[in-house]
């Protein structure tokens, strides 16, 4: 009998004989600026955890406090029956934070961009979306049934001319606001007067800037744009330390898409512990502390910079916390990457699909729990093996 599975061994096969097979990548320990991982302890740069608050005994405590008062999980969907006073409160909370009249939380990220965007447009309606936009956005796109139109990373140019060639009947414009692969920051005030010239609707997605900038609020408040955005997407799962997301704006926007994103009426809702991690780094951003958590942030991001210059690499660098030096091909850079762990340091390789081929890189993250020492000799080494993977020079691609 013919085996009906066998069509994963030649793909598993073909994968590892490309270095492309993916796999979990585990550690032993909470997650933090150091980790365990085969029993050895590693600097860890792969986090997202950026104001290393994941781990922090408040937070810890206040989902802790939530799984006591609520229960460990919300037992159904926000619409039948599973809505808590814990969700209430951190939605109050999250628009205070963002300073919209509401908001509404989802249990992901990728469960807020797989429901937003299909819930915005549709056949006959056009979304326009940079080409390195996270993977959950593209998804989105696909599932909204609407045109799909890429335009060239960070470049309002470009979106302008796709937008003056588009019969579409609504236009919806949606971009990160830090590029996680690249470090980078969209040019939000283009993009919405673009936006305003041709009456389309703007989204950002604020995954990696929510906590870090704007005062924690995210890009869209330090580049004084928050209220020309209509659509103020963000997670609880990187500097916030916690697990989910919201989407923050007019009040009549969220009742919409209360009643119209699938993945948030067919979902049991965000679990009790998550709510009550977020609201307690919510508080922690938004304090004086959170102040001191960015500044340590920023300055320990100038000195990796440079220390990765020093070493001799060109990383790509474009002012964030997130560095990403390309090493070619996706063999080289994962040699590159068990170098650098068996130097105690955890640094991932980042390869195709996730980025453009040609493009496999090293990718390290600064949190603000991070030693200098730590990060003098995380950036040494780093600079050490990339200058011997010999990187080719980058190829990109448009197309999602
Ligand atoms: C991580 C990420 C998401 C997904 O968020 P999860 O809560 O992890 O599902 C969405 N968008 C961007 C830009 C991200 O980086």
């Amino acid at each position: 009998m013919a085996d009906p599975l066998q069509f994963v061994d030649e793909a598993l096969r073909e994968l590892a004989e490309r270095s492309l097979l993916r796999a979990n990548v585990s550690i032993d320990s909470p997650q933090g600026p150091q980790v365990e991982r085969g029993g050895r302890t590693l600097v860890n740069l792969t986090s997202n955890d950026y104001l290393s608050l994941a781990a922090d005994p408040r937070v810890r405590r206040a989902a802790a406090d939530a799984a006591e008062r609520h229960g460990a999980g919300a037992g159904a969907s926000r619409l039948l029956g599973g809505d808590l006073p814990i969700h209430r409160e951190l939605e109050v909370a999250v628009a205070e934070f963002k300073g919209t009249e509401a908001a509404m939380v989802f249990p992901s990220g990728y469960h807020a961009n797989t429901g937003i965007i299909p819930a915005l447009v549709g056949e006959g309606d056009a979304v326009f979306s940079d080409e390195l936009n996270h993977a959950s956005i593209i998804d989105g796109c696909r599932l909204s049934h609407a045109e799909r139109v890429v335009y060239r990373h960070a470049d309002p140019g470009d979106l302008e001319g796709r937008l003056r060639r588009t019969r579409a009947r609504r236009k919806l414009i949606v971009t990160d606001s830090l590029f996680s692969m690249d470090g980078d920051l969209a040019p939000l005030p283009e993009i919405c007067d673009v936006a305003e010239r041709h009456g389309a609707l703007v989204m950002v997605d604020e995954a990696h800037a929510t906590g870090l900038y704007g005062e924690g609020a995210g890009l869209c408040t330090e580049q004084g744009v928050a209220e020309r955005v209509q659509v103020q997407m963000g997670t609880f799962g990187k500097a916030l330390g916690s697990s989910g997301a919201y989407v923050a704006g007019e009040a009549r926007l969220i009742r919409f898409l209360v009643g119209r994103c699938r993945s948030y009426v067919f979902t049991t809702a965000l679990a009790p512990p998550a709510c009550g991690a977020a609201l307690e780094a919510i508080r922690i951003v938004r304090s004086p502390e959170g102040q001191a958590l960015r500044a340590r942030l920023r300055s320990h991001a100038a000195l990796f910079e440079s220390d990765l210059e020093r070493a001799g690499t060109r990383p790509i660098a474009a002012g964030s916390h997130l560095f990403a030096v390309i090493v070619g091909e996706p063999d080289a850079a994962m040699r590159a990457s068990e170098r650098l762990e068996a130097n105690g340091l955890f640094v991932r390789a980042v390869r195709p699909p996730t980025v453009p081929p040609g493009t496999s890189r090293l990718r390290a993250s600064v949190c603000a729990g991070h030693s200098i020492e730590q990060l003098r000799r995380a950036a040494a080494a780093i600079g050490a093996v990339a200058l011997e993977a010999e990187p080719e020079p980058p190829r990109r691609k448009v197309g999602a």
